[in-house]
């Protein structure tokens, strides 16, 4: 057993938190505060502090699983579950062909799985069927940022600049409980004399900390935006001179913000145009000011549009592209960011090339090896794929990724996965979807492994492997290395994860997330390195004239043909589903700060579940009073698509029109039982973040 400390990095949300690992008895090993990395400077939240908890035995999967005669999961070799696995796949696209083989990944995946997946997918299986869970995430941010600058980083400044600018608005995101040593970023901005406004129907503890909480009816922060930018443009607030050297559709973007006075918002929005007003005259008295969205804005069936309205009020006044200014997504997985720029994304190849780019395809495929026309086109998105499960979609293979309980619909999803005719499922932990599959691999985790993630802030980071894995556990790489040889690719899928970064490097070499300047040493030595990194020569990437890597974008110019960013001309409309006499109320979900995405890792260690043991309803006094439901009391919300039972919280922190449910739960408790799978058009993102319903008692 190796004694010495480890320096590596969280293994759940996008902050990547720095830490040591040192291995203690047990085969597990013990965090300590890990002070040179610049982002936590050793604080952890209770997630990351506890993570070793899910290494131990009794908790995790050591033995591969296959379904039984008599149906139920039985431990089976590696030899019997691969070959399952291989036999299955190969038969179904014998009968059905290669778009009925389904692959399923995750924003949880190191750079290097989700390379491999994306490879595997395409070259091995020939299938176009890929997507991940990341599309739940941030694919709205995404879309709208690609669309307005040319380029999607979720930060294109460090955190580091957050309390040196003038004002944050924060829109639809809790730090305070999804990543809480963000947190003292806003606590210095403060400090530093600096605003922050949060933008949250309900006063979350990130929205306590704020100089100014609006708290528009979820579904509406669209229609916020826009009556901000109107204010902007009547109070003369427009910054003309930036507007006219470094953007393009102005005049259409401004028709459209016009439409919508403040009058109406206010009606829209239930946030009164004194505090609209406020928020505008906050945001544009300092020099620089910055707009940060997460998943509340972003998981709407219009986030595109939505997060388009946020960037036209940053460009209109000039705050983006300049010195302490800008929009910014804080991206959720803690590999939210490469996991979207490296191939398991449906429309994309490795770094974050187009999919449908002729010259794209070539230069991967002569990486790869293979023929540019052999590659598929772009396949479903998330929801897409899982809805086509048991029809178009026969087999499916999933890696780092627990549906069941994380994606819209689950109920449906659910029924779609058992429809399935095979399921094949990579996970540490027996999940709720795991729990479904014909073959369960028990694969390694965060510390029993080397691999590369890329922070929120853009940055690539080198996660190391500080102990051994169990006995009778093999890593994702491993996995996708033998499968690919038993369908007949023998080359080309390392299981050495450097090996892995290696081809990736010539793979993203000259795209948009060039990572062709990077490798596992420089890793090491600088605590990260910011993408865009070219090598100086594709294959060499040491010597005195590397490049340094790119921490802040857009300063000179965006990443469009003419280096402008582009306004995006969009008006509100309402949600996919408004409330009406059947369902009468709105329900938004979130999370909590104990429990992390479906749960399957943190559901699994008692000091986290001692502090956040289940679901609730968090639900208004006057909702509670006319149901007659105290605190306490069993609720039901009921929407179109099924019903979830938990407990009442009864708090003055939500609007009375809303309801609130964190969706980490599986069982009768699932937020996602009740979630609208309505698709922004453009970013295929589902409508998580708003739906209708009713709240019933239950009786006992
Ligand atoms: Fe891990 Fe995120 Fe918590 Fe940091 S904030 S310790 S990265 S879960």
């Amino acid at each position: 057993m190796q004694n010495t400390a480890t320096p590596t990095h969280c293994p759940y949300c996008a902050l990547q938190c720095g830490m040591n690992l040192t291995p203690v008895e047990g085969g597990t090993v013990e965090v300590s505060e890990r002070t040179d990395f610049p982002v936590n400077r050793g604080a952890l939240c209770g997630k990351g502090r506890t993570a070793p908890a899910v290494l131990s035995s009794g908790v995790r999967l050591t033995s591969p699983l296959v379904r039984s005669g008599e149906g139920v999961l039985v431990p089976a070799s590696w030899e019997e579950a691969l070959g399952r696995i291989a036999a299955n796949l190969s038969g179904t696209r014998a009968e059905h062909g290669a778009d009925a083989l389904g692959v399923f990944g995750g924003g949880g995946l190191t750079n290097e799985k989700a390379y491999a997946l994306g490879k595997f997918a395409r070259v091995v299986l020939g299938t176009s069927q890929i997507d991940y869970n990341g599309r739940f995430c941030m694919s709205s941010a995404a879309a709208a940022g690609t669309k307005a600058f040319g380029l999607d980083r979720g930060l294109p400044f460090p955190l580091e600049d957050i309390p040196r600018t003038g004002c944050v608005i924060l829109v639809g995101s809790n730090p305070a409980e999804t990543m809480p040593p963000s947190l003292r970023y806003f606590t210095e901005l403060r400090e530093n004399g600096g605003t922050l406004i949060v933008v949250d129907p309900r006063r979350t503890r990130t929205a306590e900390q704020a100089d100014l909480h609006l708290a528009p009816r979820p579904g509406t922060d669209l229609a916020l935006a826009l009556g901000m930018l109107h204010l902007v443009v009547a109070e003369g607030r427009v910054d003309a001179e930036y507007v006219e050297e470094r953007t393009s559709g102005w005049e259409d973007a401004r028709a459209a913000a016009m439409a919508h006075w403040p009058e109406y918002v206010e009606r829209i929005t239930g946030v009164s145009v004194p505090e609209l007003r406020e928020a505008v005259r906050l945001f544009c008295a300092p020099d620089a000011a910055m707009v940060l969205t997460a998943r509340g804005p972003e998981q709407q069936a219009k986030g595109t549009d939505t997060v388009g309205a946020w960037i036209n009020l940053c460009l209109a006044t000039g705050r983006a592209g300049r010195p302490l200014s800008g929009y910014g997504c804080l991206t959720g997985q803690g590999n939210g960011q490469g996991g979207r720029e490296h191939g398991q994304k449906a429309d994309q190849l490795p770094g974050y090339r187009k999919l449908t780019d002729p010259a794209a395809r070539r230069h991967v495929a002569r990486v790869w090896g293979v023929d540019p026309d052999s590659l598929p086109g772009p396949g479903r998105s998330a929801y897409e794929l899982l809805d086509a499960l048991g029809t178009d979609i026969r087999s499916l293979l999933v890696m780092g990724s627990n549906p069941v309980v994380s994606a819209p619909r689950a109920a449906h999803v659910e029924g779609r996965l058992r429809s399935l005719d095979f399921l094949a499922v990579c996970d540490v932990v027996l999940s709720e979807t795991a729990a479904l599959a014909d073959v369960v691999l028990p694969v390694t985790q965060w510390a029993e492994e080397t691999g590369t993630t890329t922070s929120l802030e853009g940055r690539v980071l080198l996660r190391r492997r500080a102990i051994t894995p169990p006995d009778g556990i093999r890593s994702d790489l491993e996995v996708l290395h033998e499968l690919a040889g038993r369908l007949g690719v023998e080359k080309g899928f390392p299981t050495e994860p450097e090996e892995v970064f290696e081809e990736l490097r010539r793979a993203s070499a000259g795209g948009p997330a060039d990572y062709s300047g990077i490798d596992y040493r420089r890793l090491a030595e600088e605590n990260g390195v910011f993408w865009p990194c070219p090598a100086p020569e594709e294959t060499d990437c040491g010597g005195a004239d590397r490049h340094p890597g790119t921490p802040r974008l857009f300063l000179d110019r965006f990443a469009t043909d003419d280096g402008r960013a582009r306004f995006a001309p969009v008006s509100h409309r309402p949600s996919a589903e408004e409330p009406d006499d059947a369902y009468p109320v709105l329900l938004t979900t979130g999370r909590v700060v104990a429990q992390y995405q479906s749960g399957a890792q943190t559901r699994r260690v008692d000091e986290l579940n001692a502090a956040a043991p289940g679901p609730f309803v968090e639900l208004h006094p006057r909702l509670a009073a006319r149901l007659g439901a105290a605190e306490g009391d069993p609720v039901a919300v009921v929407s179109r698509r099924g019903r979830a039972v938990a407990p009442a919280r009864i708090t003055t922190a939500i609007r009375p029109d809303t309801v609130f449910m964190p969706f980490h739960w599986p069982g009768e408790g699932r937020a996602n039982t009740l979630t609208n799978p309505a698709l922004d058009p453009t970013s295929r993102m589902p409508e998580f973040k708003v739906c209708a319903v009713r709240v019933e008692p239950v009786t006992p």
